[in-house]
C-alpha cells in the first residue's frame, strides 16, 4: 500500500479538494469518489464506492508529479498487487487516468493508525504482543519474498476495531525491482524507528533493519515513548520490573550490530511471548501459559481476530481450553504414551521415543458460501396490436426496479419474460405508416388484375387474349387491411426482459499445511451459519473468505447480480507437534476435540509389524510344503 499514512487527519476530513473546486462527487473509471478523507506524503485519499459491486473502497491519488514520487507510488502499487498476506492491505485496482493521474484502490476498512493509538500512552503488554505478532508475521512474509520494508513505524501501521493489523506504505521498500532511490536524502526519511545502518543509497538492504524497527515499535508500545533518535533506549525495567524479560528481547532486536539481532521476526516474537507469559496469564481466563511447555504456542486464526464475536463462542472457548491442556508440561508425552498402549501395532512409549521441538495449537476453518444470482437481460421492445385509445403517461422503471415474482432467492427460476412497468407506448404501425391499410399485394394497388384466356378462332386456330378484371382480393378498392396492426394503424410497444435466478456454492478453507484433510473435515464443527451481506467490509479481511467472495463476484456479468448470500463456517482444533525421530524432522497432529492422532509411519511399530509379517509368510510356506508332500 503506497499510502494511507495518517488516513484521517484531524481537521482535514471536510476540506475541499484542490483538484475539484466544486467538491462534488467525481467518477474515476468504475469508482465514485465520495469524500476526501485525508492525505499523506504522496497521495490524497478518498472514500469511494465501487460502482458495479456497490462496495466501499479507498482511492489514493498521487498528488505529486516529480519522478521519485511517481516511481515510489507505482512501486508500492506493484509490490502490494503481487503480495498476499492477511496483514497487508490488498490492492483491488491500480492504474493511470488521464484526468486524475496515478491511482490505487484498496478496501475501505474502519481503522486507526498505531500512531493515533499511542497518543494515549503505553499499551497493555498483551495488546502490544498481539500487534507485534501480526507485524512479525507480515515482516517474515515480506523478507521471504525478498522485500525489505524500510519504513516500519507507527504511522504506517493500521489497526481495525477487531484488532487486525495492517502494515502499509511500501513506497520505500527495497525489492528486486525497486527504482533507484539514491537521489533521496536519507535524513528526510530517518525516523526514531529507523535502524542506524539503514540507507536508501545503494547497498544491500537486509531484513535486520526491519527487525530493528520492529523492536523500536514494540519499545514504543510498551513504554509509551518513541525510542531516542540515537543510542540504546532506556531499560523498560526501570518503569516496570515485570517488563525486564521483555526488555532483553527489545535490546537484542535494537542491537547496534545487525548480526546481533534475531534471525527472523517470528523468532523475536516467540521470545517476547515467552517473556510476557505472566502478563498473558493474568489477561486470559482460559489459558495459563506460564504452566506450558516453553516450546508450546497458541496461534489465533485471523478469522477469530476479525470476526471473533460472530463465531460460536463455545467452540472458541473449548478449543482454547483444549490447547491449554495439551500445552501443559508433559501433557503431549502422556497423551502419546496412552495412544501407544491402545494397540499392539503402535510404537511403544511413543511419548518417550520422540523429542518434541515445537507444539502449536490453532483452529482451522472450512468455508462454504451459497450465492443466489439473478439475471435481468437488456430490455428489448415487443410490439402488439393496440385497440384501446391513448395511454396515461407513466414513468418507465429501470430494469432492476421492475417487480419480479416473489419467490425465495435461492430457488432456480426462469428464464421468464417480464414487462417493465410504465414502458408501454403507442406507436404508429411502420408497415402501413399508421394508415391501417397497405396497397393490395395481389394487384399492386391498381384494383385490377390482368388475366389471359385462350380464344378459339373460327378457322380453328387459337390465340391468347389479355383482359383486365376486378382484383379478387381487394374487390377493386386497391388497398387491403395491414396484418401487422390488424387495420388499427397503431401498435403497442412495451419493454420486456428475461428474468432468471439460480444459486451456486463456493468452497474454501484455511491453509491446511499438509494435514490429513478428510480427518479435519470429519472432525469440523459448525461455528457460523447464516445470511451475510457482501457489502460489509469485515468479510474481506479474512483471506480465504475474501478469495471465495471475489470468485463469486467474478461470476456476475453485466446483467447478473448477487441478490443473497449465505455463509457456513466449520472449525476444527489442531495441535501440531514438530519432533525429531532418529535425527529426521517430522510432524504429527492431534485433530479435533477427541485428539485423533495423524502422523507418518514413525507412529507405528514398523519393526514388530515386519517381524510378524515374516513369521506369517514363513508359516504359510511351511503349511504349503506340508500339504504338497
Ligand atoms: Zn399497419
Ligand atoms: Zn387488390
Amino acid at each position: 500500500m503506497a499510502t494511507l499514512r495518517a488516513q484521517s487527519q484531524p481537521g482535514d476530513s471536510d476540506s475541499p479538494d484542490p483538484a475539484s473546486p466544486s467538491g462534488a462527487a467525481r467518477e474515476l473509471r468504475n469508482y465514485r469518489l465520495d469524500r476526501r478523507i485525508g492525505q499523506d506524503e504522496l497521495a490524497i485519499i478518498y472514500r469511494a464506492t465501487h460502482l458495479t459491486l456497490d462496495r466501499p473502497v479507498l482511492v489514493s491519488v498521487l498528488r505529486r508529479t516529480d519522478w521519485v514520487s511517481s516511481s515510489r507510488f507505482q512501486l508500492a502499487a506493484r509490490l502490494a498487487a503481487h503480495l498476499t498476506h492477511p496483514n497487508l492491505l490488498p490492492v483491488i485496482d491500480a492504474g493511470h487516468d488521464d484526468h486524475i493521474g496515478h491511482y490505487l484502490v484498496t478496501p475501505y476498512l474502519d481503522t486507526r493508525s498505531l500512531q493515533d493509538v499511542l497518543a494515549n500512552g503505553a499499551l497493555d503488554p498483551v495488546q502490544a504482543l498481539r500487534i507485534a505478532t501480526q507485524l512479525a508475521s507480515v515482516l517474515d512474509y515480506l523478507h521471504a519474498q525478498n522485500v525489505v520494508h524500510r519504513d516500519v513505524q507507527p504511522a504506517n501501521i493500521l489497526i481495525t476495531l477487531q484488532g487486525t493489523v495492517y502494515l502499509t506504505n511500501l513506497s520505500l521498500a527495497a525489492s528486486p525491482d525497486t527504482p533507484d532511490l539514491s537521489s533521496i536524502d536519507d535524513t528526510d526519511y530517518r525516523t526514531p524507528y529507523t535502524a542506524p545502518e539503514q540507507t536508501l543509497r545503494t547497498g544491500q538492504p537486509t531484513p535486520a533493519s526491519d527487525l530493528y524497527s520492529l523492536g523500536a515499535v514494540i519499545y514504543h508500545m510498551l513504554s509509551g515513548d518513541p525510542p531516542p533518535p540515537t543510542g540504546a533506549p532506556p531499560s523498560l525495567a526501570l518503569r516496570d520490573e515485570a517488563l525486564a524479560a521483555a526488555d532483553r528481547v527489545i535490546q537484542r532486536l535494537m542491537a547496534a550490530q545487525p548480526s546481533h539481532r534475531y534471525s527472523s521476526a517470528g523468532q523475536a516474537i516467540a521470545a517476547l511471548r515467552q517473556a510476557l507469559r505472566p502478563q498473558i496469564d493474568a489477561a486470559t481466563v482460559d489459558m495459563e501459559e506460564s504452566r506450558w511447555e516453553p516450546i508450546a504456542e497458541w496461534l489465533e486464526n485471523p478469522l477469530e481476530t476479525v470476526l471473533g464475536s460472530m463465531i460460536d463462542a463455545d467452540f472458541v472457548t473449548r478449543s482454547r481450553i483444549r490447547a491449554d491442556t495439551l500445552h501443559r508440561v508433559d501433557a503431549v508425552r502422556r497423551l502419546l504414551d496412552r495412544w501407544s498402549r491402545q494397540s499392539w501395532m503402535r510404537r511403544r512409549e511413543l511419548g518417550h521415543v520422540i523429542e518434541p521441538e515445537q507444539i502449536i495449537s490453532y483452529n482451522l476453518y472450512f468455508y462454504e458460501l451459497r450465492v443466489a444470482y439473478e439475471t435481468r437481460t437488456m430490455p428489448q421492445s415487443r410490439f402488439s396490436v393496440h385497440r384501446g385509445g391513448a395511454l396515461a403517461p407513466a414513468h418507465e422503471a429501470g430494469v432492476w426496479d421492475a417487480p419480479v415474482p416473489d419467490v425465495p432467492p435461492f430457488e432456480t427460476h426462469g428464464p421468464e419474460t417480464l414487462v417493465i412497468p410504465g414502458s408501454q407506448r403507442v406507436v404508429g404501425c411502420p408497415e402501413c405508416s399508421a394508415a391501417g391499410r397497405i396497397p393490395c399485394r395481389t394487384c399492386s394497388g391498381s384494383g385490377t388484375v390482368m388475366r389471359t384466356r385462350k380464344v378459339k378462332e373460327p378457322d380453328g386456330s387459337a390465340r391468347i387474349e389479355q383482359f383486365t378484371e376486378e382484383c379478387p382480393t381487394c374487390r377493386g378498392y386497391a388497398r387491403e387491411e395491414c396484418e401487422n396492426c390488424e387495420g388499427t394503424g397503431q401498435l403497442l410497444e412495451e419493454k420486456v426482459f428475461d428474468w432468471s435466478r439460480h444459486a451456486r456454492a463456493y468452497f474454501n478453507e484455511d491453509d491446511l499445511s499438509g494435514l490429513h484433510k478428510p480427518t479435519l473435515q470429519a472432525k469440523a464443527l459448525r461455528v457460523f451459519e447464516g445470511p451475510i451481506s457482501l457489502r460489509e467490509g469485515h468479510w474481506y479481511q479474512v483471506a480465504p473468505l475474501k478469495e471465495m467472495i471475489e470468485e463469486a463476484q467474478r461470476y456476475c456479468k453485466e446483467d447478473t447480480r448477487i441478490i443473497a448470500a449465505e455463509l457456513t463456517i466449520r472449525g476444527v482444533p489442531v495441535t501440531e507437534v514438530d519432533y525429531r525421530f532418529r535425527g529426521q524432522p517430522r510432524t504429527l497432529a492431534f485433530i479435533g476435540f477427541d485428539n485423533t492422532l495423524r502422523g507418518d509411519s514413525t507412529l507405528y511399530d514398523v519393526e514388530r509389524l515386519t517381524l510378524y509379517a515374516i513369521i506369517l509368510i514363513m508359516a504359510i510356506i511351511l503349511v504349503a510344503i506340508l500339504i504338497l508332500r
